[in-house]
């Protein structure tokens, strides 16, 4: 189990229900960012069997405010844009420890050449090359993890891996590359 236990302080969105995972993480639904409906969403064929970073590389987001107006921007970016489906992205963290809703858990993402069928897409919301992501980002991702492997959508012998290992790319930022570390031995410690 994660070592860190969470405050939770401002992560009330007005009137959005958000579903609280057994570690305490509160994982606020699409419907509460006002997500565009999708039609059409492919379910992976087994749990993940790799946890991918990302970070969005625009602005730091601390407060509801400005990670659904970030939300709201990406999922019309990668739809309009690069011609995805949806935000393409699994789940999106931001500096606060909240975490939202993408895809889900068990759909096939958009974020990784190749690896989109077989892992699972987290997105931490802010610039990661200068900036270090917070405790309580990092907290939450554990978190995160740990439901996803209680509830089966991960393989028990997954692996974190940056965007970095597996494409010619610098995301997800030097500083939350380096506290992937961190992260590692957090799990390893834990599960
Ligand atoms: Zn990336």
């Amino acid at each position: 189990m994660c070592t860190h236990t969470h405050t939770h302080t401002g992560r009330d969105m007005t009137g959005a229900a958000g579903y609280i995972t057994g570690q305490q993480l509160t994982v606020i639904p699409r419907s509460a960012w006002k997500a565009v409906d999708v039609q059409t969403r492919e379910r992976l064929h087994e749990p993940a069997d790799k946890l991918i970073i990302h970070h969005t590389a625009l602005w730091s987001c601390w407060s509801p405010t400005q990670s659904v107006a970030q939300l709201i921007h990406i999922q019309q970016a990668h739809i309009h844009e690069r011609s995805f489906t949806d935000i393409g992205y699994n789940f999106l963290v931001d500096q606060a420890g909240v975490v939202y809703e993408g895809r889900g858990w068990g759909i096939v993402g958009a974020h990784a050449k190749t690896h989109n069928h077989t892992s699972v897409g987290v997105a931490f919301m802010g610039n990661f090359n200068d900036e270090s992501p917070s405790l309580q980002a990092l907290s939450s991702l554990c978190a995160l993890i740990q439901h996803g492997l209680a509830k089966g959508y991960l393989q028990p012998n997954f692996v974190i891996l940056g965007h970095r290992d597996v494409a010619d790319t610098q995301c997800p930022g030097e500083k939350l590359y380096s506290s992937l570390h961190t992260l590692k031995t957090l799990i390893n410690h834990t599960s």
